[in-house]
């Protein structure tokens, strides 16, 4: 068995995805799931782009153990120092920098002829050497690249000190035939190949990001690059869970294998879409709601007299089925703290006092709490921001004949505010209410509600995007009324907005 890396860029590349801006707590929670997972390596962020992603990677350096933790930087002096900044205080720690090596992107975007460019990625990469032990190099567009200059250039790097390759299919052009046979072709052709690892990443425009890994891993990479649920730049990049479940799934034909542990696939899965707020589709593969569900009266009777009929893999081993826990409003602390561990989570003292409250608050409200309201209770108190204004009460009026009326009474720094308004929905009529009281009204992007799960007694996740300039937040509430929901959501986004949480700048990247 080949053991292949699993290098993952949710924090990075995943972030890139439109309208996904998660805050330096929001990314230490994903990064610390991602150590459960079992990932070789976190691409944690692009120190340079933006304070906050500087914040985001060197508190994940310095909070997350087991995974290598990378950060991400062009062929720059200033990127390199700053990314060897960010991940100082990590025990594992690469730098990964990166050159284009297409024509168009030499020509267009670099303006530099072939040979600065290989003159520059060897500087990189030394320079990079210097800080860490462990660099990452890229060619940006090697998916279009000429093979004989990318040859040329992964020569130079191996031989200026990097440890890992990487052969990015950035724009998503490649098919796997013609990914196989350059990613073979580099391997056998580059000096001092046998001493580095060899890394692909392939990103989704024509669907095909997780098949053109695969048959990279087929023609000798050792490294793949991925992201959860496949988010990133556009289409996407290539979705871990796939990855890594084709790879065991089928290990008879790949003869490889990786190190995550596959029951923590699911939970991780979950964790990015509530944080991200990109919903996932029922019917992706390995996560989406209908993956393991059988509909059809055939496939259901051959299940129920064989599961291996129909099923090619247990949900158990991706960790969907895990034991379902039910707990109501007479569990203890004891029972709520057991159930918690359960479910992976060390919580201290200081954690359980108010999550037991808000437990509790929502016991005496709905029947039973499931495994789903846990986590997303845990996961929105632990990423939820200071809370600068608070909300201490909520009075709606709608009906099919009324125009829809709030009074919301808010916590402010220095007072207590209530206000009231009308609006098209109750919503709507909360949201100008909160407006009011707090002073602020940005522009609602996006709105979400999900329930956490099946029946009206469910509890009602809101997810809001809030833009004020070029600041993009998301805020999300939890509760078993909808509006409360979403007054919380919209003060919890608010509340980021005002601790400057989530502004980002684009920047061009692998
Ligand atoms: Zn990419």
């Amino acid at each position: 068995m080949r053991r292949i890396k699993i290098f993952d860029t949710t924090l990075r590349d995943g972030e890139q995805s439109p309208g996904v801006a998660l805050s330096p707590d929001e990314k230490v929670a994903i990064a610390k799931q991602l150590a459960r997972l079992g990932v070789d390596v976190i691409e944690a962020g692009f120190p340079i782009a933006s304070p906050g992603d500087f914040a985001a990677v060197r508190r994940i350096a310095e909070e997350v153990e087991g995974p290598t933790i990378a950060a991400l930087a062009r062929t720059a002096k200033a990127d390199i120092e700053r990314a060897a900044e960010a991940i100082e205080p990590a025990a594992r720690r690469r730098i990964h920098t990166f050159i284009a090596t297409s024509p168009v992107h030499m020509e267009k975007k670099l303006r530099m002829t072939p040979d600065e460019v290989v003159e520059k990625a060897v500087w990189a990469v030394k320079f990079a050497r210097g800080f860490v032990d462990d660099v990452e190099f890229s060619a940006e567009d090697a998916g279009r690249s000429d093979p004989d200059f990318l040859v040329r250039i992964f020569g130079e790097a191996i031989a200026a000190g990097a440890t890992t390759i990487n052969i990015p299919d950035t724009v998503g052009y490649q098919v796997p035939w013609k990914f196989a046979e350059l990613v073979g072709y580099i391997i056998e052709n580059t000096p001092g190949a046998d001493g580095v690892d060899w890394s692909v990443h392939t990103h989704d425009d024509l669907g095909m990001a997780v098949v053109n890994s695969l048959a990279a891993v087929r023609a000798g990479a050792t490294q793949v690059e991925c992201t959860i649920n496949g988010i990133g730049e556009r289409a996407g990049n290539a979705s871990l869970e796939e990855v890594v479940m084709a790879l065991y799934t089928r290990r008879d034909f790949f003869e490889a294998e990786t190190g995550v542990n596959t029951r923590e696939l699911y939970r991780t899965s979950q964790l990015v879409s509530r944080l991200t707020g990109m919903v996932v589709p029922p019917n992706k593969a390995i996560v989406g709601r209908n993956a393991f569900a059988h509909e059809s009266g055939i496939h259901q009777d051959g299940v129920l007299k064989a599961r291996e009929t129909y099923e090619i893999m247990n949900a158990e081993i991706v960790g969907r089925e895990a034991a379902v826990m039910v707990l109501g409003k007479h569990s203890g602390r004891h029972a709520f703290k057991k159930a918690l561990a359960e479910l992976g989570y060390e919580i201290g003292d200081e954690e359980l006092k108010p999550l037991f409250a808000r437990f509790k608050e929502i016991a005496d409200r709905k029947k039973q709490v499931t495994t789903e309201d846990l986590i997303a209770l845990v996961e929105d108190e632990r990423t939820r921001a200071p809370e600068m204004f608070k909300l201490l009460d909520l009075q709606v009026h709608s009906g099919l004949a009324l125009t829809p009326v709030a009074t919301v009474k808010v916590k402010t720094p220095d007072d207590e505010v209530t206000e009231a308004a009308t609006g098209d929905g109750p919503v709507d009529a909360v949201y100008k209410a909160i407006s009011r009281a707090v002073g602020l009204s940005p522009t609602l992007e996006r709105y979400r509600i999900e329930a956490t799960t099946g029946g009206t007694e469910a509890l009602g996740e809101v997810m809001v995007r809030l833009r004020q300039g070029s600041v993009v937040v998301t805020g999300r509430g939890i509760a078993p009324d909808i509006v409360e929901s979403s007054a919380r959501a919209y003060l919890d986004a608010l509340n980021k907005l005002v601790s400057g949480v989530g502004a980002r700048e684009a920047i061009e990247a692998p």
